[in-house]
């Protein structure tokens, strides 16, 4: 139908019924990660703690997204540094759900109503022992696993593991022992021209085919969340369009605000020091929709993983095929692409609808409804 006067409707702010504010309470952390996206362009550290009041928060909501329900990631920086702003939102929000992103190493010294409040925790390692040391610092895996097995009794939400996925040393054996140690572990992979050579991919590669082979193994879930959503975008293709409108399953094209500390709004935690992404403000209460989206020149439409991929990571597209970086192209983007469409294939080589058919309820309804799919990426 023609629009009344040819004005076109404005574009909604957020695509579907659900809304994840991602909060960056503090830009500061304890650890000093050798790879951390802050910093690029000076990000972490740059803005302490929370300048915006909760209030303001509940105001922003109130006006911009009301009607769709509001889900909540406290994310950082360290945001175990800042539960007492994490809290005052807690109490302000008390019907709402959250989400942590944490790197693990202060868990045993947050508050207890904090951790009662959390559907779910992701804790960031990077594989196993030392290859997590490697990056994060001697003893920081371990105290990590001590802390989640401290923690354990007061969360009723999940915990998952989040493994940036830069190293080609890791094994089945380290996915195990996380799946062991939490109720999901989530991959992202992470390529790097200098640090993680091509060779790297090759040895990933024969990670995956391990990782499948054991999914589709026995009766019992493998709680590994990209393969779950690639079965699950295999057999059940809808449920991409409940969450995410079809697009990137970071919500960063449709339905995920990533709130600064200052209260500025940007779609990808990954690219706050881009002032052309910028997408709203708290305290100036306003906000548009996501002006990271795909475009013509990414490769995507013509690609074989699309139907279960739907663009992965819209900062590795865009810096390779928007602002054409050719080196990130070649050693970032196209590498990640190559490892998402090898395991969509090893995925099919074990016929996954027939599996699906014959797998327990229990495991159907956990690979088509799991709530953890809401709280990261889905896509590695
Ligand atoms: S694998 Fe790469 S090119 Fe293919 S759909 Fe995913 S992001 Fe796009
Ligand atoms: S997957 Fe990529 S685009 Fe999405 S939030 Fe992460 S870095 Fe940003």
């Amino acid at each position: 139908m023609t629009p009344v006067n040819n004005v076109r409707p404005a574009a909604p702010i957020v695509a579907g019924n659900r809304v994840e504010l991602q909060l960056l309470t503090t830009l500061k952390c304890n650890l000093r990660c050798s790879y951390c996206s802050l910093g690029v362009g000076e990000v972490l550290g740059s803005q302490k703690r929370a300048s915006y009041s909760a209030a303001q928060l509940e105001q922003f909501v109130t006006t911009h997204l009301s009607g769709k329900e509001t889900y909540f990631t406290l994310y950082g920086g360290e945001p175990t540094l800042n539960t007492r702003f994490a809290l005052e939102v807690m109490r302000r929000f008390p019907t709402c759900r959250f989400n942590l992103q944490t790197n693990g190493t202060l868990l045993d010294r947050v508050p207890d109503e904090f951790l009662s409040r959390l559907s779910n925790i992701m804790i960031s390692v990077d594989g196993g022992e030392g290859v997590t040391d490697g990056f994060r610092g001697k003893g920081i895996y371990r105290k990590v696993l001590d802390n989640v097995a401290k923690i354990r009794p007061k969360v009723a939400g999940s915990l998952t593991a989040r493994v940036t996925w830069w190293s080609g040393d890791t094994t089945l054996g380290d996915f195990d022992e996380l799946a062991r140690r939490f109720d999901y572990v989530y991959f992202q992979f992470a390529q790097d021209e200098a640090a993680h050579p091509p060779q790297s991919v090759s040895r990933k590669k024969r990670v995956l085919t391990q990782l499948v082979e054991r999914f589709f193994a026995g009766d019992a879930l493998y709680p590994i969340v990209p393969v779950m959503g690639t079965v699950r975008n295999k057999v059940v293709p809808a449920r991409i369009n409940e969450i995410s409108a079809g697009l990137t399953q970071c919500r960063v094209s449709s339905n995920l605000l990533n709130v600064m500390p200052d209260g500025k709004i940007f779609p990808c935690p990954d690219m706050l020091y881009a002032r052309e992404l910028l997408q709203g403000d708290v305290v100036e209460n306003w906000v548009k929709s996501s002006p990271l989206q795909p475009h013509p020149d990414m490769p995507c439409g013509d690609c074989e993983a699309h139907h279960f991929c739907r663009g992965n990571c819209m900062k590795n597209l865009h810096l390779a095929y928007v602002i054409k970086n050719e080196a990130w192209r070649k050693h970032v983007t196209e590498p990640v692409c190559e490892l998402i469409r090898f395991l969509g294939a090893e995925v099919d080589r074990h016929r996954p609808a027939k599996w699906f058919a014959g797998a327990p309820l229990p495991v159907r309804r956990a690979i088509t409804d799991a709530e953890v799919y809401e709280f990261c990426e889905v896509m590695p």
